[in-house]
């Protein structure tokens, strides 16, 4: 018997240490003839973070949510030790309203497919035996000692697999562009920067299964021939350095990282760098220019980071999410991974999904599934029972998709031509209470404290936008300032260098196109 006390950052907060310690105590004191530790495991985010602290029973498939230290004792008795259920701690459905045994049987989890996040909640991210013990670095194995470098490259290709930090470019394209460059030494980076607001996809990886990053990045470094790789990591993420930390001292114990890799003739070293907060970071210029030591803004899109990337070296860097697929993908294979998802649009995504939606969480879901299958299906609907109003994607830089939409599928090509993006993975639900224009404010604002300030239509241009939009909220709007709002949005997209400028303009646009209304009753109105 295995029980598992969900140890993420969400779980941590409503007190799961606490409910940890007392259960590794309660079973203790019961004197049951067992090893307490690797019997009582702490994971990481089981995704219906609202609802933690969680607890899982195995194997009786027993799961609890919102556990107290109080509730402790009558878990270890009824539970653990006869296997009977304490009703009043089981999943409530948001929809039946039926209390459910298993975690894997709710409406949340069910409708999932877990790719990136297979382990997390599962395993135990601070022993590396459990990630061998679940498949870990069977992949990697297999690279080193099967695979040739150029096969690992056309699965990859073959896989579909595009980067999952926003841009979409497909993964197995930029290795081959390095491997093809012959400048040595050559580089790879994790992008653990996650700065948007409402998003903890990435975090939760790190913080819930840090091996399985780690393995896709040295099967890169052992296909493109790569010695040293650095992992960005936003500084705010305490919980996810630490576990990154311990998994590269692990890893390399266990011979999967540094000389010598499980006794073949390659080698390749890891490095954390700590990001200083700033959002523009995540950019993939300015994180190498930070990871350099100069001030973190972004370059020129037309010099390939492939090309010309760390110290102007030939690099590949993709984001937290995109490695951990790798591993799957090279034990699986690309026609496994391929027939996830939709065409153009392989595989699946995680998503934080948050605002006024019932479950919110970490939920990972085949590319193509509808809006309203994850908002509604996944999601359990709207908060209040509520009217759903729209749903932001892709962050600060994303966009406003509204109910008339939410038949849209979710991949990169859709929400783009819906005048929205993917992004790395934030969904923000509003619902009839939210002001459309205050939230569109809301983002300008993120966005204008965080423009690195090299291009004067970015730092400009979003002030100026803020300015107007702030004027609107307050009721001090003109009509003619919805005209100059759309010049200016124009403009910041047009001349911007980075894509923090360029998709500035997103959440203003999206508004104004969806929710004009709502901006000219606040002018007419004077509200
Ligand atoms: Fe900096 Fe904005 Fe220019 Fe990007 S677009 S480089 S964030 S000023």
């Amino acid at each position: 018997k295995t029980v598992k006390v969900c140890c993420g950052t969400g779980c941590l907060a409503n007190g799961s240490n606490q409910v940890l310690g007392a259960l590794r105590k309660e079973i203790e004191a019961q004197r049951l003839d067992i090893e307490v530790v690797p019997y009582v495991k702490a994971t990481g985010c089981n995704g219906l973070c609202e609802r933690g602290p969680i607890v899982k029973i195995e194997p009786d498939d027993i799961a609890y949510y919102h556990v107290k230290p109080e509730d402790v004792v009558e878990i270890v008795e009824k539970t653990v030790i006869k296997g009977e259920e304490i009703p009043r701690l089981l999943y409530l459905d948001v929809v039946s309203k039926q209390r459910i045994r298993s975690h894997k049987d709710s409406d949340f989890i069910k409708k999932q497919t877990k790719i990136a996040l297979r382990n997390i909640g599962e395993i135990d991210p601070s022993q590396i035996q459990d990630y061998v013990d679940a498949g870990g670095y069977a992949a990697l194995r297999k690279a080193v000692f099967e695979l040739s470098p150029e096969d690992i490259i056309s699965e990859m290709k073959a896989s579909g697999l595009r980067g999952r930090g926003g841009g979409g470019f497909p993964t197995g394209i930029k290795w081959e562009t390095c491997y093809k460059i012959k400048r040595e030494p050559k580089y790879i980076i994790c992008n653990g920067d996650e700065g948007d607001p409402g998003a903890f996809m990435d975090r939760s990886v790190m913080e819930g299964d840090p091996h399985t990053v780690l393995e896709g990045m040295i099967i890169a470094a052992v296909a493109l021939g790569v010695h040293h790789g650095y992992i960005y990591i936003r500084d705010e993420y305490g919980l996810a350095l630490e576990n990154m930390h311990k998994a590269i001292e692990q890893a390399k114990e266990h011979h999967f990282l540094g000389d010598n890799i499980l006794g073949s003739e390659h080698s390749f070293d890891l490095e954390i760098v700590r990001g200083g907060g700033a959002f523009v970071c995540g950019e993939s210029s300015a994180l190498m220019a930070s990871i350099e030591g100069r001030v973190g803004e972004p370059r020129a899109k037309y010099i390939r980071s492939a090309e010309y990337g760390l110290w102007g070296q030939p690099t590949v860097l993709n984001n937290v999410e995109t490695w951990s697929n790798i591993p799957v993908i090279i034990q699986n294979g690309s026609s496994w991974f391929n027939e996830i998802g939709s065409p153009q649009n392989a595989g699946t995504k995680v998503f934080s999904l948050v605002g006024k939606v019932k479950n919110t969480g970490l939920v990972e879901v085949p590319m193509g599934i509808t809006l309203e299958e994850l908002i509604f299906g996944i999601g359990g609907g709207i908060t209040g029972d509520k009217e759903f109003k729209a749903v932001q994607t892709g962050g600060p830089s994303g966009g406003c998709i509204p109910k008339e939409l939410l038949h849209l599928a979710v991949d990169f090509d859709t929400l783009e031509a819906a005048g929205s993006m993917m992004g790395s993975g934030g969904m923000i639900v509003t619902d009839e209470r939210t002001c459309m224009v205050e939230f569109a404010r809301y983002y300008v604002s993120f966005l204008a404290e965080e423009s690195c300030g090299k291009c004067v239509s970015c730092r400009e241009g979003i002030r100026q936008m803020l300015k107007i939009l702030t004027d609107i909220c307050e009721g001090k709007g003109q009509l003619q300032d919805l005209d100059l709002l759309t010049e200016i949005a124009h403009t910041v997209e047009q001349a911007s260098l980075c894509g923090l400028g360029k998709t500035a303009p997103n959440p203003v646009m999206s508004t104004l196109k969806y929710f004009k209304d709502e901006y000219l009753e606040h002018i007419t109105e004077g509200r």
